[in-house]
């Protein structure tokens, strides 16, 4: 053990020096190159000026630049203009996790000038399956951190820039407004309507994603037209707010952690939101782009959709002439629901029926006879478990399977413990039979306090924390 903390700290000290002489290396490099990011900007404004005026544009990108990107640059699409534009564009990446990491790697690799990668959360073993720029041995670091370093080792030519923080009503309008594009790669509703907001405060364009389980979805909110020379300049696309004015029910919305996600199902929209940052920056049209359509992927039988959003809502609370909100919000309060899934802690049943894993632990071996009931998925009951457990999902509690569960909870001798894993589904379970359950009974009733997270921590060092 005194080996493993030892080497983990070394390399710790290796990562910063590496980060540290990577940047400096940057900094010459910008120096001697001609077109590097912080040139590159003027250039790109002059040859606008040039393309109203009809001028010819000289075609100045540099050797370094021409073998590197030749392979996009010979798309009639992309071109010596459009590497230009992408060398000069600046994209916040909101989410270094299972979206983040794909879109930012083929940013990355396009060569768009500036990429900031905003995450408050440290690498886990359960992200790796799909958060691509993480590996074993980014574990317990900063995924923003994590996520540049990989990016570097694509990239050195382009700035990147980790924000290892919470984006949040206080931060999310100053750092925005250093970018051109927004990538909303998170997975939560509270920061879903924040990123909006800050798309249409500060006039800049957000393509969000979203994956869970085997279904993904992606959409580009807030365009205008004003910035692409080669439409109708009054145009506005949908904001997230036109589409969906109110949040969801806080039990409606589903998670990653908590229902699970298929690796390459983020994968997909991840690198489709790259796709339509790049087609963007370039100056595709909203024809082109999913501006007032929503791509949707099924990947259990790989189908892509395409179905049209309702368009911009001339009564918008945020995008219309006399918007009612004109500064950030208190999300979390709006949606009624925490952006940190982590931090959610339910406590709602009285401490009478609630018990600690450890004493659980000694009345397990006090008595037999005890029931236990797990209201996880049949998944995840099925991945681990508490000897003796019976598997009663929260979702499947109704009907007939919950008069099944009643029956045996009447007929069980001892304590009635309900389990799921972090101790909040339990509560709600544990609560639903209480309200109708005989008084005679409700005594025996208990929610593990904590879950098995809880168990796993004070009880049985060996049981899986997923
Ligand atoms: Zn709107």
């Amino acid at each position: 053990m005194d080996d493993i903390d030892r080497l983990e700290k070394e390399i710790l000290v290796l990562r910063q020096t590496l980060q540290n002489k990577e940047k400096e290396l940057f900094e010459i490099k910008k120096k001697f190159s001609p077109l590097l990011p912080s040139k590159i900007e003027k250039e790109v404004i002059n040859q606008d000026e040039c393309a109203k005026n009809n001028v010819k544009i000289s075609n100045k990108l540099p050797r370094w630049a021409i073998e590197r990107y030749s392979r996009q640059i010979l798309l009639p699409e992309i071109g010596v203009r459009g590497q230009e534009k992408l060398m000069g564009a600046k994209v916040l990446v909101v989410g270094a996790g299972g979206l983040g990491c794909p879109a930012a790697v083929y940013l990355a690799g396009a060569g768009v000038g500036e990429i900031g990668i905003v995450d408050y959360d440290q690498v886990d073993v359960t992200n790796i399956h799909r958060q691509i720029l993480h590996s074993e041995s980014d574990q317990n670091i900063s995924k923003a951190l994590s996520a540049v370093e990989s990016l570097r080792s694509i990239n050195s030519n382009i700035k990147l820039t980790p924000y290892n923080i919470e984006l949040n009503p206080s931060n999310a309008l100053e750092i925005s407004a250093n970018y051109d594009v927004i990538l909303d790669c998170t997975d939560n509703v509270p920061t879903r309507y924040m990123l909006n907001d800050v798309s249409v405060l500060n006039k800049m364009p957000l393509i969000s994603g979203s994956a869970l389980k085997m279904e993904g979805q992606l959409t580009i909110y807030g365009y205008r037209a004003e910035t692409n020379l080669n439409q109708d300049k009054k145009y506005e696309g949908p904001c997230y707010r036109c589409v969906f004015p109110t949040p969801p029910p806080p039990e409606a919305v589903g998670s990653c952690s908590a229902n699970g996600v298929a690796g390459p199902i983020p994968g997909v929209i991840g690198t489709l939101q790259a796709l339509e940052a790049i087609k963007l920056i370039i100056g595709q049209t909203r024809d082109n782009l999913l501006v007032g359509k929503m791509l949707l992927f099924d990947g259990d039988d790989m189908s892509f959709r395409n179905v049209k959003l309702r368009p911009k809502n001339p009564k918008c609370e945020i995008c219309s002439d006399n918007p009612k909100i004109t500064a950030l919000l208190n999300y979390e309060a709006v949606c009624r629901m925490l952006s940190k899934e982590k931090d959610l802690d339910l406590n709602i049943l009285p401490s009478e029926n609630r018990i600690t894993a450890v004493r659980l632990a000694e009345a397990l071996k006090a008595t037999n006879g005890h029931l236990l009931v797990d209201v996880r998925s049949e998944p995840e009951f099925e991945m681990c478990n508490i000897d003796g457990a019976v598997n009663y999902p929260l979702e499947k509690l109704h009907g007939n399977h919950f008069d099944l569960l009643l029956n045996e909870i009447k007929g069980s001798c001892c304590q009635v413990t309900f389990i799921c894993r972090r101790g909040n589904d339990s509560q709600i379970a544990a609560k639903k039979v209480l309200d109708v359950i005989e008084d005679e009974y409700k005594e025996k009733i208990r929610d593990l306090t904590g879950g098995l997270h809880a168990w796993s921590k004070y009880v049985d060092g060996a049981f899986p924390i997923y």
